[in-house]
């Protein structure tokens, strides 16, 4: 994905107007300064121009991640579906017309009968979270069928994989999610260190006191 693409936060706007600013300054200060300046002033355009950096990378593969679980979330819309008519019992691959609530609270896709013209769900859960619960309740019911028991333990271990793949999922998030916000408040203290410091080259004009 290019740049272009990536979606900012105003607080990441912000700072992008900021360090655009403040590096075009410091650039005039290295191009017009004596030695000592040009030095403290290629120090400081190192470290602005990785920070902004950093920031962009960061934001960059935050927009791919959102642009991924997107995806994920809609990717059940686009696919065929191997479904039963709950009317005519005729079977076909379909894909989804819209979704319902099962009676545990989870959505469902329902699909159209190109026979009966009619809607109908297939109270399968889009969610996995659903998917799992739903596992367990035709385990129980297996169960009490005294289907055989390799085709109990080969679902239960099915269902166990799922879980199992989710947690793992939901710990990766949390860890996304903690850099997040560390580069939230370092992006904030970056703008409220850039203002401070435009401020004061432009109200008395001391370059290199800040920082
Ligand atoms: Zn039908």
């Amino acid at each position: 994905m290019n740049t272009e693409g990536t979606i900012y936060t105003s607080d990441e706007l912000e700072y992008f107007e900021l360090i655009k600013w403040t590096i075009d300054y410091t650039e005039n200060i290295r191009k017009n300064g004596n030695d000592a300046d040009r030095r403290a002033a290629d120090n400081y355009l190192k470290e602005y121009h990785d920070t902004e950096a950093k920031i962009r990378s960061f934001a960059k593969i935050r927009t791919e991640h959102l642009r991924e679980l997107e995806k994920d979330e809609n990717r059940h819309k686009d696919e065929y579906q191997d479904v039963i008519c709950r009317k005519c019992k005729s079977s076909f691959a379909l894909k989804p017309v819209g979704e319902q609530k099962n009676k545990q609270g989870y959505m469902c896709n329902t699909f159209l009968c190109p026979h009966c013209k009619e809607n109908f769900c297939n109270w399968i859960p889009i969610s996995n979270k659903g998917k799992i619960e739903l596992g367990v309740l035709v385990m129980e019911d297996m169960e009490k069928n005294h289907e055989p028991e390799h085709k109990i333990i080969k679902l239960k271990k099915t269902n166990d994989d799922l879980r199992k793949a989710m947690r793992e999922s939901d710990e990766t998030n949390k860890i996304r999610e903690n850099s997040a916000k560390d580069v939230e408040k370092i992006v904030k203290e970056q703008v409220i260190h850039l203002i401070a410091f435009k401020y004061k080259i432009l109200n008395d004009n001391k370059p290199m006191e800040i920082n």
